[in-house]
């Protein structure tokens, strides 16, 4: 089975900064890191590591050679990743001492994706693989959409959160994972609880107190704790999780195992710094004694 996995992939620029800029303020950096991000590149990581069959769709920039590279040395397969002309997604970030942040981001190739060479990819897609999107690229309803009519399952994730953006793609939808946060801000927008919307499975994320699985039919509401660790980057713990899940799902685990699973990962994750460079590979959350 495949994941194809329609997402953003971008570079994370991180600035170690005596403080955060004020407005008018030039700053010199005293450190430089570059590393690999976005919350698709991040999900196709994290079931790739998993131990899944992953292929990207999504799109680079004329920079950005070195990401494809670091996919592909993640075992992801990046045949359908186009080349755009101009910059590829990236974010600026700053950090000051205290870890405080300020991030400006660039959505570059990630919004320029041509969707026909999307539909060609998913015309090679069988029954029983599984589409996965997030919202930080174009053509998130067409491909849904699309992979539904394919006999695919469809699982999204609602971040950055925008209430049109899941609106727009709901109907389209096996699985909508969502943090407690933007579960709030969906029912405020949709006048509906998570509980009661027209997707069969809603996992809403609590960070270190885990998550829950909801079966919207029943209305059934399955608790799985986080494991205890030392939070000091929680950057990409939420694509780590979902990328997890999304993995367990596809080699036919029970959704409470894949649950599990993808709550190791994600605490394993956020004990280390940085996006998708620091996602556990399976023999490290199938071994680690948390
Ligand atoms: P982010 O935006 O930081 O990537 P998120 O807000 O989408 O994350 P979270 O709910 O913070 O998602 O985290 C996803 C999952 O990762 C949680 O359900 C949990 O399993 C794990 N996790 C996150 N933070 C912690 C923590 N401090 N300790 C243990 N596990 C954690």
């Amino acid at each position: 089975m495949t994941i194809w996995n329609l997402g953003s992939i971008n570079a994370d620029h991180v600035y170690a900064v005596p403080h955060i800029a004020a407005p008018g303020e030039t700053l010199a950096a005293s450190a430089l890191n570059r590393g690999l991000g976005g919350k698709g590149a991040n999900m196709s990581v994290a079931a790739a590591r998993a131990g899944a069959r992953v292929e990207h769709l999504g799109a680079v920039g004329t920079d950005g050679g070195w990401m494809v590279a670091r996919l592909e040395s993640y075992g992801v397969s990046c045949t359908h990743v186009q080349r755009r002309e101009g910059p590829s997604g990236h974010a600026i970030i700053a950090v000051d001492a205290e870890g405080e942040n300020a991030i400006t981001l660039w959505p570059g190739a990630n919004r320029e994706i041509d969707l026909d060479v999307v539909k060609r990819a998913l015309e090679q897609a069988k029954q029983g693989d599984i589409l996965v999107a997030q919202n930080e690229t174009n053509g998130q309803v067409e491909a849904a959409a699309l992979a539904r009519a394919r006999g695919l399952t469809v699982a999204y994730a609602a971040a950055p959160f925008e209430a049109e953006a899941v609106r727009a793609v709901l109907g389209h939808l096996d699985f909508l994972v969502l943090n407690e946060i933007e579960a709030r801000q969906l029912s405020e927008a949709l006048g509906t609880p998570v509980e009661r919307l027209e997707v069969p499975n809603v996992v809403v994320t609590l960070g270190a107190r885990g998550c829950d699985w909801i079966e919207t039919a029943s209305g059934a509401r399955h608790h799985v704790d986080a494991p205890k660790v030392e939070a000091v980057d929680t950057t990409g713990a939420g694509d780590t999780f979902t990328g997890y899940l999304i993995a367990g799902l596809a080699e036919g685990r029970p959704m409470r195992q894949a649950l599990e699973r993808a709550s190791r990962a994600g605490a394993i994750k956020v004990g280390r710094r940085g996006a998708a460079d620091a996602i556990p590979t399976a023999e490290e959350v199938d071994r680690a004694a948390l």
